[in-house]
């Protein structure tokens, strides 16, 4: 078993954990799932997976605004180092196979993903949170590019359905 590879800081006076400068809650995976699945299943998976992207989308512009500030990075580099950090705090293991943001296009493969190990029940695609959080981050390394466009990311196969690994297509948005 390793230590943590994300330095973890606690304040004294107010109890609050962060790593890098952003908040953090450390909480049981059991209650995020739990939490997911009864989200999921009292909303329904289309309109809660609508929400998801955009709460994900938003959350991983505003990490990657912020630690390429703390970092100092920039281009590519940025989604290179949330892909890192994701797999160091416990989400996956993120992969970065195919990456073009002048395209708007990437592919991710995720191994070990939260929603796979803890998945019961017929085989399925569950890992869907992730969607909005590539999408977010590569929309912010093409905006600071100067290049716009909505993208999208859809999961092409999962481990919880029996694939070897999960996968992750990006690409623009389709237009409606
Ligand atoms: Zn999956």
């Amino acid at each position: 078993m390793g230590k943590p590879a994300v330095p973890i800081e606690v304040d004294d006076g107010t109890g609050v954990w962060s790593v890098d400068g952003l908040a953090m809650i450390l909480m049981p995976r059991h209650f995020f799932v739990n939490f997911h699945r009864a989200m999921e299943e009292g909303i329904g998976r289309a309109r809660y997976d609508a929400f998801l992207f955009d709460a994900g989308y938003r959350s991983a512009w505003t990490w990657c605004e912020k630690e390429a500030a703390t970092h100092g990075l920039d281009g590519v580099a940025v989604f290179h180092h949330y892909m890192k950090r994701l797999s160091q705090r416990g989400w996956a293991q993120f992969d970065v196979q195919a990456l073009n943001p002048q395209a708007g296009t990437g592919r991710v493969r995720v191994d070990h993903s939260v929603f796979v190990l803890a998945h019961e029940g017929p085989p399925a695609k569950v890992c869907h949170m992730f969607r909005g959080w590539f999408c977010g981050a590569l929309e912010y390394v093409r905006d600071q590019a100067g290049l716009c466009g909505r993208l999208d990311a859809s999961e092409t196969q999962c481990a919880a359905e029996g694939a070897v690994h999960c996968s992750f297509e990006i690409g623009p948005a389709r237009v409606s």
